[in-house]
């Protein structure tokens, strides 16, 4: 698979760039209605994508052999969805032709969420959300 047909892939959910917070006892993850600092939440887009890995400590680059082993992938995530042998849902825009069925899907987190900037860490508890179809 090329480049371009991976990064394709994507449905611009924005999920996957969300704060995750780690219960230290237990390992257990936690969502958080919460962005990136580079998320655009409206449009759900990195702002910086190019260089995001030397801007975000924590940003994983997604590839064909980590996708399985991140726990906080969203079972909606479609690199997650093809790693697991299931279709691509009638929401995915290379199935729909246009990515506002991730909207009307309810799976995209525009409008649903807002930056981490500003936010103190002792806060970001106060964000945790259960999303559906995580
Ligand atoms: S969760 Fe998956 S499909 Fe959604 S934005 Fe992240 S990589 Fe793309
Ligand atoms: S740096 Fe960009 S791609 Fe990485 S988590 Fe943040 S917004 Fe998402």
């Amino acid at each position: 698979m090329s480049t371009g047909e991976w990064e394709s892939l994507c449905d611009g959910c924005g999920r996957c760039c969300l704060v995750k917070l780690e219960d230290e006892d237990t390992g257990e993850i936690h969502h958080t209605s919460l962005s990136c600092a580079l998320l655009d939440t409206g449009s759900c887009r990195c702002t910086d994508y190019a260089n995001r890995h030397a801007r975000v400590d924590d940003c994983v680059k997604l590839n064909a052999g980590n996708v399985k082993s991140l726990n906080w992938l969203p079972v909606s995530c479609a690199y997650r969805t093809l790693a697991e042998g299931r279709d691509l849902p009638w929401w995915h825009p290379l199935v729909s032709g246009t990515p506002q069925t991730v909207i009307d899907a309810g799976i995209s987190v525009t409008g649903k969420v807002r930056s981490e900037n500003g936010i103190a860490e002792e806060d970001m508890p106060d964000y945790m959300v259960k999303w559906p179809n995580w």
